[in-house]
């Protein structure tokens, strides 16, 4: 039997998608291979109608209130709590990470649709009265004249779009459609093929907590589809989160159509190891860094740099601890690292591994020979030291499991190599001297810093970006950012006769 093809959620119900003739993506379970099930890639009708439907929607949900808005998120956060289990096991089976990583992942989610209930303070605007006085038309008893005030609003924009990648399947949609909802906008979410099935579902479960039809949208599909959400007459703003070359595509293609864009981009994150670092925690950091969610983070560190003798505990303490990762199907006791998304995945991963062993890089750990299961599209973590600047492991975004190992001689040398990288999403420091860490806090070239800590993923309170090549755009996801980026400016300057 074939593999059922992924529905469209248009207009407030689950349809088939009304494809054209094109090609189909598999969706694949990567810790067997088995297809699970069949996205169209060219559903351009079907994003026609999504975005049709979202625009039709918008003047009555821009027009509801934002506390009755946000009595839908309330409700939505309970429902995700409920079906918290179900929507684990969904990521685990179409992206293949361990069950802890993707309860993580549906828990970050959950955090943006709290800090989205916060709407009506976060969209609150600004007055400043009596800014001036008018002689004219003002009553002849009322001395002083009539005052003139003024105030700002902030209003939302209309159809914005989302488009996602495979990394967090649920928790990245959640950085964008609730608070653009919530602040009153309609929306077109466009998931990654590779991962339609969670995301499906976080959609389905907004209408049983009372969304509205036609607010929330979602279209499979590829590049096509991308193209025509992002330059659609009806569409205001885009969200995107992917890679670099993907993320500069849509910024300049919707910004030239006259859009708002926020684009995060790839990344290359750098862990700078300083010899009088807590040795313990410092390894704990960097191997769930690394190694966590089979590296497939915009927050994996990537690079260790090594200052000063760091390297003599740093290395045979990093081997040691990887080697007791398990790598196994997402739901094995114990697992430690399931499988990379797909075969072209870990092909593109088995490329970069041999390109180090061709620039002369120190093979520490060789994922390649790990324990692990044979099928699927398992790499084990693998290590390289002696690496330099030039090599493609330490230039380029690898997304997979290989943590490459730097010598530098001071910080200040560590930090001069980790800002020559044309990206800046987040660097790290271990050290246990606060000197240090605020020297690196403050000459980082990175949107997102860790002290101590390996992964430093801000809440989503706070702003979440990169800088360089990692982010095209201006405000960030979540925070008071996204607040901004979902809504306008209306400036009101007001006399009453
Ligand atoms: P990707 O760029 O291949 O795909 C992302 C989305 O773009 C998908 O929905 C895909 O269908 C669409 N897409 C792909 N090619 C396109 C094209 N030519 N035109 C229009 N749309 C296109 O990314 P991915 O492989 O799904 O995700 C991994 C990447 O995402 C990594 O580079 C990672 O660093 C990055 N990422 C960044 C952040 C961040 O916050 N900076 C967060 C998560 C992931």
């Amino acid at each position: 039997m074939s593999a059922p093809k992924v529905d469209q959620f248009i207009a407030g119900k689950r349809t088939a998608t009304q494809s054209e003739a094109g090609a189909s993506h598999s969706v694949i379970n990567p810790a067997t291979g088995e297809t699970i099930a069949r996205v169209d890639l060219n559903a351009k009708r079907s994003a026609e109608a999504a975005v049709q439907a979202a625009y039709e929607a918008f003047p009555a949900w821009s027009a509801t209130p934002v506390g009755d808005r946000c009595q839908v998120m309330f409700k939505y956060k309970a429902l995700l709590e409920k079906h918290f289990e179900e929507l684990a096991s969904l990521i685990v089976k179409e992206h293949g990470k361990t069950m802890a990583e993707a309860k993580g992942d549906v828990r970050r989610g959950i955090d943006c649709v709290e800090f989205a209930c916060a709407a009506p303070t976060l969209m609150m605007g600004k007055t400043l009265p009596q800014i001036a006085v008018s002689s004219s038309f003002c009553r002849t008893e009322d001395k002083s004249g009539v005052g003139i005030d003024s105030f700002v609003d902030r209003v939302p924009l209309g159809v914005c779009v989302g488009i996602t990648p495979f990394n967090f399947p649920v928790m990245v949609p959640l950085w964008m459609w609730p608070m653009a909802v919530a602040c009153g906008n309609t929306f077109v979410l466009k998931p990654s093929e590779k991962v339609p099935l969670s995301a499906i579902r976080e959609v389905e479960l907004a209408h049983e907590a009372g969304l509205p039809a036609g607010v929330l949208n979602l279209v499979t599909g590829g590049p096509e589809v991308v193209d025509h959400l992002i330059t659609h007459d009806d569409v205001k703003a885009v969200s995107f989160v992917g890679s670099t070359r993907v993320a500069q595509h849509i910024y300049k293609t919707a910004t030239a159509a006259g859009k708002r864009a926020q684009c995060m981009g790839g990344a290359k994150n750098y862990m700078v190891i300083m010899p009088d670092a807590n040795q313990d925690a410092a390894i704990e950091g960097i191997v769930g860094s690394a190694f966590g969610n089979s590296g497939q983070r915009c927050l994996a560190g990537s690079v260790c740099i090594a200052v000063g003798d760091a390297g003599e505990w740093l290395i045979p303490k990093l081997k040691a601890a990887a080697e007791k990762i398990k790598v196994a199907e997402g739901n094995t006791p114990g697992v430690g690292m399931g499988p990379v998304i797909d075969d072209a995945s870990k092909q593109r991963i088995l490329g970069f591994i041999a390109s180090g062993e061709t620039d002369g890089a120190k093979m520490i750990l060789d994922g390649r020979k790990c324990e692990m299961p044979n099928k699927g599209c398992f790499v084990g973590p693998t290590i390289f030291d002696n690496v330099r600047p030039g090599m493609k492991i330490v230039d380029e975004e690898i997304f997979g499991p290989v943590l490459s190992i730097v010598r530098e001689a001071t910080l200040d040398a560590a930090l001069a190599t980790m800002n020559k990288s044309r990206y800046g999403n987040m660097g790290v420091i271990f050290t246990s001297s606060g000197y240090n860490a605020r020297r690196f806090k403050t000459h980082a070239q990175v949107g997102m810093v860790g002290i101590n800590v390996g992964v430093p993923a801000p809440m989503a309170v706070f702003p979440f970006a990169g800088w360089k090549q990692s982010f095209f755009g201006d405000l960030h996801a979540n925070g008071e950012d996204a607040a901004k980026f979902w809504t306008e400016s209306k400036v009101v300057v007001a006399r009453w006769m």
